[in-house]
């Protein structure tokens, strides 16, 4: 049997990012023999519809572009989350970098300029303490 990963959604084609799209990569794909993915996607999970204005992060805040705190949707998110990844006993989650949700080693700066510094999405964040260990797409030549 496989060991079952948590994968963000968007990297698999599923059409759930905020703009209606999705990212599908190659390399993650390229996994498929060694794991069985678990999809997630924690902004769906939290409530949000698809496709939706992007939120940043400020100030330990998400903030919709148009100023609305969303927060709470994105922490309820991030619950769902690890609670799949508990669920399905995944000890490893492959993330989409530089979302408020999901980014492992970068988002944006809440300025919404396109400015990325160091930081990690709110799911990111809740699955990494505890104790599931997080990658982004760009890093599966770690595993
Ligand atoms: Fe992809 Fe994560 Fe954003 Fe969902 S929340 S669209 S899985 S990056």
């Amino acid at each position: 049997m496989k060991e079952k990963i948590l994968v963000s959604a968007c990297l698999l084609g599923t059409p759930c990012r905020y703009d209606g799209k999705s990212k599908p990569c190659s390399q993650v794909a390229a996994l498929k023999d060694r794991f069985d993915f678990i999809p997630v996607c924690p902004e769906v999970m939290g409530g949000l519809s698809t496709p939706r204005l992007p939120c940043e992060i400020q100030n330990g805040l998400v903030i919709r572009k148009d100023g609305q705190d969303l927060t709470s949707f994105y922490q309820q998110g991030a619950r769902a989350a690890l609670k799949l990844a508990k669920d399905n006993g995944c000890k490893l989650a492959i993330l989409k970098e530089k979302s408020p949700s999901c980014g492992t080693h970068c988002r944006y700066d809440g300025t919404f300029s396109g400015t990325l510094i160091n930081g990690r999405g709110l799911t990111a964040e809740l699955l990494a303490k505890n104790g599931i260990r997080t990658l982004s797409e760009n890093e599966t030549e770690h595993i």
